[in-house]
């Protein structure tokens, strides 16, 4: 079994889910008291948010890769940036470091395209809906469709995973809120969610809705426990 590297703590509410939903996996693949190998390393989010807020990418690149480097050098064999929005420096961390980074939006397209799915929606931070990193990845190389809120309901998205999740809170008017979006988004012509932030999850489940959810904290859990035991040796 390979070692998973976890580049967690962005925030370290959705690492806790990375963690136990990693775990989960490998005990129901290879049972008994099989548990993941984890080698984390675990940021503190603050700096990282202002970084992000004032557009400053090469900062949170630089606090970033150096955090990869120490995930390598406990010894993981792959590595998980527990995050979508920090995917903005993927290409920054993956030249710090010799170990693959699987990517979040990479896990997510996978899925989509084996349930045949064309045209989806995405939430996230502002930077992950607006931005090309993310969404261009989805459009260029999977060849999806990718519909994103107007632009008040991106506002709402946002400001719920800042001000509430990332700090543990749900409300029930966020939640609502989110279900209301979700659905602008299939009468926009999604066929599913991408929940394209690893905090999403802790508020809106696929229990709440009909419609397809992709929670990328569970696809990219999911992919990586895949990774890990893909040669189970030791
Ligand atoms: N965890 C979130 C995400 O998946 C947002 C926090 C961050 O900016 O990294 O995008």
């Amino acid at each position: 079994m390979k070692t998973i590297g976890l580049l967690g703590g962005m925030s370290w509410e959705s690492t806790l889910g990375y963690y136990r939903a990693i775990n989960e996996g490998i005990r129901n693949s290879l049972g008994g008291l099989h548990s993941a190998k984890i080698a984390m390393y675990s940021v503190d989010f603050e700096p990282i948010e202002q970084l992000q807020h004032a557009e400053d990418w090469e900062g949170t690149a630089k606090i970033l890769s150096e955090a990869a480097k120490n995930v390598q050098a406990a010894g993981a064999d792959f590595l998980l940036l527990c995050t979508n929005t920090m995917h903005k420096v993927a290409p920054e961390i993956e030249a710090a470091i010799q170990i693959p980074l699987l990517h979040i939006a990479d896990a997510t397209a996978e899925v989509l395209i084996k349930e045949g799915i064309e045209s989806v929606g995405l939430l996230g931070t502002a930077f992950t809906m607006e931005q090309e990193f993310y969404k261009g990845r989805l459009t260029d190389n999977y060849g999806l469709q990718v519909q994103v809120p107007d632009g008040e309901d991106r506002d709402i998205v946002h400001k719920v995973i800042y001000q509430e999740l990332c700090l543990g809170k749900t409300a029930s008017d966020s939640k609502e809120e989110y279900l209301r979006i979700i659905d602008a988004l299939v009468t926009k012509g999604a066929e599913a969610v991408i929940l394209g932030c690893t905090e999403i999850g802790m508020l809106v489940n696929q229990v709440d809705t009909d419609v397809r959810l992709l929670d990328t904290t569970s696809v990219h859990a999911v992919k990586a426990v895949e990774y890990a035991i893909g040669d189970i040796v030791s």
